[in-house]
């Protein structure tokens, strides 16, 4: 009996060191569609983007603690490098994990907002500046209305900051991206509020998308009536922490998202958000075995 519990126990580690050895070479089939992980990673943001033709990006990297789980994540995915990281704005629940990945994957190109002689004093900037010396990655400082990338079946676009306008919140200089991929649109809106809303709305393009990462976790003063109109979202993710003491997302936020008719995810409510998006459309699974909350 001791005998077939040693033979057992053997098999069952054997097992255990060749799931992890699988995970660890499980490579994101990103083929004919767009991957997007919309992370669980609390009250903080961090999505990543794998193109059908492989390129990779990296929307804002949580807090600090988040770092080493989006760092561990990539490498068990097989994702070695990034085409691009963009930094929508130097707060730490967007960039404070930068560390670990500027120091286990190689970033080729960063994107962060042009603040256009209004540059804030944070601590978040400079590191992201000093990382970017230090990775020799190519550092593109954008505004509006900007193509990042141009392909046959995908670009990326800047929606804001504007040019001429002047915030007095760092938030409202988030780099906001337009994704469009095949037939679909997606809107990333870091943590832009009511003045860049309006200013992305002045633009002379069609904001109508499918997908809406929700500006600013979910906060009352984004994602406003007239912003939404324009976006008409058939869905709208959330980035926010279980319980937060923001109380994101706001009740009039998501009642003005279910006004006009937008299915909802919460990353505290349903883990991990993935969005596969098809030449014909889009489908939305979630996962709440991928959390890559450092703070949990
Ligand atoms: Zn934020």
């Amino acid at each position: 009996m001791k005998h077939l519990k040693r033979i057992i126990s053997f098999f069952l580690v054997l097992l255990f060191i060749f799931a992890c050895g699988c995970r660890q070479t499980e490579p994101i089939d990103s083929s004919g569609k767009l991957t997007v992980y919309f992370f669980d990673v609390g009250q903080a943001d961090s999505s990543l983007l794998i193109f059908p033709d492989g390129l990779t990006v990296l929307i804002d990297c949580g807090n600090k603690a988040d770092g080493p789980l989006i760092a561990d994540f990539l490498k068990s995915h097989g994702i070695k490098s990034l085409d691009y990281f963009i930094a929508t704005h130097p707060h730490e629940d967007h960039i404070g994990g930068m560390e670990d990945i500027f120091l286990t994957t190689d970033i080729k190109n960063v994107c962060a907002p042009d603040f256009n002689g209004n540059e804030p004093k944070s601590k978040y900037q400079n590191s992201l500046m000093e990382n970017i010396e230090a990775e020799k990655a190519t550092l593109m400082l954008l505004n509006e209305n900007t193509n990042i990338i141009s392909k046959e079946n995908y670009n990326i676009k800047t929606l804001s900051p504007a040019k001429s306008s002047i915030y007095s919140d760092i938030n409202d200089y988030s780099l906001c991206l337009i994704i469009n991929c095949y037939t679909n649109t997606l809107l990333f809106t870091g943590d832009a509020e009511e003045p860049a809303e309006r200013d992305m709305l002045t633009l002379p393009l069609n904001l109508d998308a499918d997908i809406l990462k929700v500006g600013h976790h979910g906060s009352r003063d984004s994602s406003k009536q007239e912003f939404l109109a324009a976006v008409t979202p058939k869905v709208s993710i959330v980035s926010s922490g279980i319980g937060n003491s923001y109380g994101h997302p706001r009740d009039e936020v998501l009642e003005r998202l279910a006004n006009i008719g937008s299915e909802i995810y919460r990353t505290d409510t349903v883990g991990t958000v993935i969005a596969k998006c098809y030449e014909d459309g889009f489908n939305i699974e979630t996962d709440k075995t991928i959390c890559l909350d450092g703070d949990r």
